[in-house]
């Protein structure tokens, strides 16, 4: 199993009056991309603040990189990069001219990374044209570059893609591939665009009014969402009857446009397949039907479905 990079433990945050995380357990492992969803106001800038070090929690405690002692956690603080809310870049420079700040403010005067960065975000090309120029998706790029000054192990994204277009979204999704698969680095990314989460997270934590609701790995996403298996047939009557005598289920629906819906079996199609064909039954279509990673959200969170 791979390493542990963040544990927290019982991490609480109120503003106020208002109790903004609670008791959220969570652990993160290296080299995964961790998608994390909820609604506006579940907790999500929260949680990566608390993380980032950007405030204090009301209770609970963050472990980074197995350390918990105050002078360990400020070095590993340092093994994070975050962004979140809006890359802090000034419009006025180039992309290098920014990296370099970063690696100031870093207090790394002498850290020749610019290069390499650019490189790595896909603007090495940009010269001097200035921030104030770059697209949407160049500047998130750029931002993403930032939090990558001093090579941190742990990166938190909070809303990369807000407001851009899709092939600005494409490019921080491969970024995010490449930064996972080939620096592995850890990350971990807030979306309201769940089917972007969906390509790009190998993992889903849901979080819902400050409660961590569920951690499930994509695999068992996909496992879960699974729902049921649709048939068409030539003649949907002996589909129906040789479901009930030689499946022995009773679990299907047919459908008024007389395809039928399995409900058992999700596991077992090539059986299915095999049964019918056997007795004579001409399938002309079968899938497997799925629900969606915003369907499946709103049932965790127990509300109902997005029209
Ligand atoms: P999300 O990022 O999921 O939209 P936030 O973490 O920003 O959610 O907010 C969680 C809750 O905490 C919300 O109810 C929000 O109004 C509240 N909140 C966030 N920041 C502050 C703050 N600085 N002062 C008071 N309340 C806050």
């Amino acid at each position: 199993m791979s390493n542990m990079v963040l544990e927290t433990r019982d991490l609480s945050k109120e503003y106020k009056s208002q109790r903004a995380l609670k008791h959220v357990n969570l652990r993160l492992r290296q080299g995964k991309i961790y998608g994390l969803i909820g609604k506006n106001g579940a907790g999500k800038t929260t949680l990566m603040r608390m993380i980032a070090g950007l405030g204090f929690p009301t209770q609970g405690s963050v472990l980074l990189f197995g350390t918990k002692s105050r002078s360990e956690l400020e070095a590993a603080g340092k093994r994070i990069g975050s962004l979140i809310e809006a890359p802090a870049l000034v419009a006025g420079m180039s992309a290098k001219e920014n990296l370099h700040l970063q690696c100031l403010m870093k207090g790394m005067p002498d850290y020749k990374i610019e290069n390499e960065l650019l490189e790595l975000v896909g603007l090495k090309d940009t010269g001097k044209k200035k921030v104030k120029n770059f697209s949407l998706g160049m500047r998130q790029r750029l931002g993403i570059a930032a939090t990558l000054v001093g090579n941190p192990d742990l990166l938190m994204l909070d809303e990369p893609i807000n407001g851009l277009d899709p092939a600005g979204i494409i490019e921080i999704r491969n970024l995010i591939k490449k930064l996972s698969a080939f620096e592995n680095k850890t990350i971990l990314i807030s979306s309201h665009n769940l089917p972007e989460l969906y390509q790009v997270a190998t993992d889903f934590i849901m979080i819902h009014e400050g409660e961590i609701r569920e951690v499930i790995s994509h695999e068992e996403l996909d496992d879960r969402c699974k729902c049921y298996i649709s048939l068409e047939a030539v003649n949907a009557n002996q589909l129906a009857a040789v479901l009930e005598e030689k499946l022995h289920t009773e679990n299907f629906q047919v459908m008024p446009d007389s395809s039928v819906r399995l409900f058992d079996f999700l596991d077992e199609r090539e059986r299915v397949g095999r049964v019918l064909h056997e007795n004579d039954v001409i399938i002309t279509e079968m899938s497997v039907c799925e629900t969606s990673l915003e369907e499946y959200f709103m049932r965790v969170i127990g509300g109902k479905k997005h029209a």
